[in-house]
């Protein structure tokens, strides 16, 4: 799905207005319509593409830079205590927009988001057993 099927071609183009804070040849940075805090913008590669294993190298460096300079924003201008960057690639890791975005995500000491999942220790045979398989 690309250009006029795909809401963030879209806003490249300006068929669909968008909260744009910064941009440059590659990349566009703008107001999440959902923002899980004050100041979350999301990096789009200008590009196509529609997740983490099909962005192109130079566009995925591009939003990384992009995502950077964000959260040096968030920082500097809304007083961030910290960021989260967040990416979701496929439905199963809760992707709903299937163009290559980053969420930069300001987070303030006294936010009220916390964490999906409560962090316990795994098994040292399934984590050593994972670690085999992605070794090959
Ligand atoms: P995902 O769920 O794919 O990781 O993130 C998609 C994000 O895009 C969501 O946080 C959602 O709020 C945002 N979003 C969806 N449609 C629009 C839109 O038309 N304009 C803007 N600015 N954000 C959008
Ligand atoms: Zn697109």
């Amino acid at each position: 799905m690309a250009g006029e099927d795909c809401i963030f071609c879209q806003i490249v183009a300006g068929e669909v207005p968008a909260n744009i804070v910064e941009s440059d040849e590659r990349t566009v940075t703008f107001m999440d319509i959902r923002p899980a805090t004050r100041g979350h913008v999301l990096v789009i590669p200008r590009r196509h593409s529609r997740d983490l294993l099909e962005v192109a190298d130079e566009d995925l460096r591009a939003c990384m830079a992009a995502a950077r300079r964000a959260a040096a924003r968030a920082r500097d201008r809304l007083g961030a205590d910290g960021v989260n960057l967040l990416n979701s690639s496929g439905g199963a890791a809760w992707q709903t927009v299937f163009h290559f975005h980053v969420h930069v995500i300001p987070r303030y000491e006294d936010d009220p988001l916390r964490l999906p999942w409560t962090p316990e220790p795994g098994d040292d045979e399934e984590i050593s057993a994972a670690a085999d398989v992605l070794r090959g």
